[in-house]
């Protein structure tokens, strides 16, 4: 085949010479002064690193401190040296080195190069690659026209007039698909998620289908761009990774493909993902990890602008608020810009519904506005939410960071109620330790902050806050309430850990008790794939490589456990059909919500009055009992209908009973309404 660029090859090869030095990673050489990185010239284009249009294929990287940066050009996604390495251009205006080739390479893949202090650095395919080769080493050049499956044009957002309005279901692509037992053909990728009608040996729903019975709103993925750990040449191995360890920001991971050796074949196969999804009603929230990378000195981020994306001490070394080994600066101006460009990316190319920031107090307060305000432009119904903590101290001053006590500073963006969390199960990783549901003392008050998604109320008394001490919170809608997540203890296994003697059905019990707090508290609900079948992790805490035999959601437990998926089914119907339970303003709770003044230990009792919110329900009584023993609480006279009572739910009634002096059964809410 004819190369076409032969005409440009003469002046501008590096030739073997190319083969003769030894790149180096980032780190070999003095650490760039804080003041130099600082006056670094940012380029905001939207043509960062590859664009193909008419004239040819244009690649354009930004790495100012570069003294000189070069293309390579390969046949092939893995292996095999360059067909051509080509010097860019440098243009000092905006610190961006430019090439351009007259005709669209598509299925090439390319490597940028950069000089710095005399020294080529190892190859990197840049920090904007939309695809890649096998392993994300390389960027590749495809036609992403033809990564949209049929009929995607008609494809769009799952609406959500408030953020509280979503029920939010975290889950792994492994740990849902991937047991023997799933029913599914995909197991473990993208597209098992397209399946219809699969179904468990013993005839129950799975995979899709088992979303749209449960009635969730949106499916959380964990990370599914392109993680660093798993290796994408060995799928047969069975490899499993939690993915917080970003290699590519802008390309989905490989592994989840049926095919990570096509570039074009991961992308494809997440869009029929999120259509698949879209089609059931379900949204589609991606867990972003844009706080640190997978790599340090031989990262994407050092080998395009040594030092620039980064935070470091006084002593040059990296910071480490991740505890992962480095942090990510978002107060610098190019970095900023890439978390914002890089949600709008995922927001526009594959109709992604909303983003969890990992560990996004790294992240400062204005980044994350920015990141709200050009998301929702494009999707006004985005959920946005992420963990308003550090792993470990940074050198952003507090008051900058997305923090929980922050939330307030921040529109449209919600934090992790860990308030609730702790104060419902007991504590996150003291694994003996009981919360209210499962029977500790003293944690009421920190229950009646969770109702109340941590705003003002005047009946909580925030200095009795086990985790926070004010109302961080100006709206629920800044509140993501939830008992487990993919971090910690499964509700499960925390409830066999800190409850010993308990049998698994009293065990259910309580985590029914749990699971209604936060489904009825005010804020958006999420919840742990699998815990409406009481899956388990064999204890496993950390469980970020474990293998499938302890991921995996055996779905053999949802026949067995069938009673307590039809109380999680319901209690999300519950939540749905009432908006009550999904006030907008803390104005609105302050008014409607009226604690009852009740002092025995592990009792909360509540009322929702005057139609809140517009619900149909003049009144809704809610009494969550916590305790072994049943406790009496007074309601008000007259006929009330049941809504929930010893551990039955039903939105449409268990039957009615009187007013006066009644009977709550232990471990187990009880819900009233008129
Ligand atoms: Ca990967």
């Amino acid at each position: 085949m004819t190369n076409p660029m032969k005409q440009l090859l003469t002046a501008t090869t590096i030739a073997t010479a190319a083969l003769l030095y030894q790149p180096m990673n980032a780190q070999e050489f003095p650490r760039i002064q804080e003041s130099v990185l600082n006056s670094y010239p940012t380029y905001a284009g939207d043509d960062l690193e590859l664009k193909i249009d008419n004239a040819g294929t244009h690649f354009t990287l930004w790495s100012p401190g570069a003294e000189a940066v070069k293309l390579n050009l390969y046949d092939n996604g893995i292996n095999g040296k360059p067909y051509t390495s080509l010097m860019m251009t440098a243009d000092r205006t905006n610190g961006t080195w430019r090439m351009s080739l007259p005709s669209k390479l598509y299925g090439k893949f390319y490597t940028f190069q950069i000089r710095i202090n005399g020294q080529w650095l190892k190859e990197t395919p840049g920090v904007w690659a939309k695809a890649v080769g096998v392993n994300g080493k390389r960027a590749a050049i495809i036609d992403f026209a033809k990564t949209n499956p049929e009929g995607w044009e008609n494809d769009t957002f799952v609406k959500t007039p408030h953020p509280t309005d979503a029920i939010v279901y975290e889950m792994h692509h492994r740990d849902f698909s991937v047991h023997d037992n799933s029913g599914i053909v995909n197991k473990g990728k993208f597209i098992a998620l397209t399946e219809d009608g699969a179904l468990s040996p013993n005839g129950e729903m799975t995979g899709i289908d088992h979303l749209k019975e449960l009635g969730i709103t949106h499916v959380h993925i964990l990370p599914s761009y392109d993680y660093n750990t798993v290796d994408e040449t060995r799928l047969i191995d069975r490899q499993y990774n939690w993915g917080y360890d970003p290699l590519n920001y802008n390309a989905p991971e490989g592994s989840y493909s049926t095919n990570p050796a096509d570039p074009a074949t991961r992308i494809l196969e997440i869009k029929k993902m999120v259509q698949a999804l879209h089609k059931a009603g379900i949204g589609v929230i991606m867990d972003v990890v844009y706080n640190h990378t997978a790599l340090t000195d031989d990262s994407n981020f050092s080998l395009t602008a040594p030092d620039y994306y980064y935070r470091h001490r006084p002593d040059g070394s990296y910071s480490d608020a991740s505890a992962c080994g480095n942090e990510t600066a978002s107060d610098r101006k190019q970095m900023s810009d890439y978390i914002v460009n890089s949600v709008k990316y995922w927001t526009e190319e594959f109709h992604i519904d909303g983003f969890r920031f990992d560990l996004m107090a790294i992240h400062d307060t204005e980044t994350m506005n920015r990141v709200a305000e050009t998301v929702r432009a494009v999707n006004p119904s985005a959920v946005i939410y992420g963990e308003g903590w550090t792993a470990s101290d940074s050198p952003l001053p507090v008051e900058r960071r997305a923090l929980k006590e922050n939330v307030a500073k921040m529109k449209g963006i919600a934090v992790f109620s860990d308030d609730i969390r702790d104060a419902v199960k007991g504590h996150y990783s003291r694994a003996e330790d009981r919360g209210f549901a499962s029977g500790k003392p003293g944690q009421e008050e920190t229950v009646k902050i969770g109702i109340v998604a941590s705003t003002a109320h005047p009946q909580v008394d925030y200095s009795k806050g086990s985790n926070s001490k004010f109302a961080y919170a100006s709206a629920p809608t800044q509140i993501m309430n939830y008992v487990s997540c993919h971090d910690d203890l499964c509700l499960t296994d925390k409830l066999r850990k800190s409850m010993p003697e308990a049998t698994d059905s009293v065990r259910m019990r309580v985590a029914r008790l749990a699971q209604t707090i936060v489904f009825t508290s005010q804020g958006t609900p999420f919840i742990f794939a699998g815990e409406e079948i009481f899956r388990d992790k064999q204890g496993v805490h950390n469980s970020y490589k474990s293998p499938d035999s302890i991921n995996a959601i055996d779905w053999n437990l949802k026949k067995i456990n069938r009673e307590q998926f039809d109380y999680y089914r319901n209690l999300i119907a519950l939540r749905k059909a009432h908006p009550a339970f999904r006030m907008t303003t803390a104005e609105d709770i302050a008014k409607h919500i009226v604690f009852d003044k009740v002092t025995e230990p592990n009792l909360v009792s509540y009322t929702i009055k005057g139609n809140a919110n517009g619900d149909e329900w003049k009144e809704i009584k809610v009494v969550f009992n916590g305790s072994e023993k049943e406790q009496t609480v007074k309601v008000g006279k007259g006929e009330w209908k049941i809504i929930a009572a010893d551990g039955k739910l039903n939105k449409d009634g268990l039957g009615t009973m009187n007013g006066g002096k009644v009977v709550a059964a232990p471990q187990a809410a009880l819900i009233l309404a008129r």
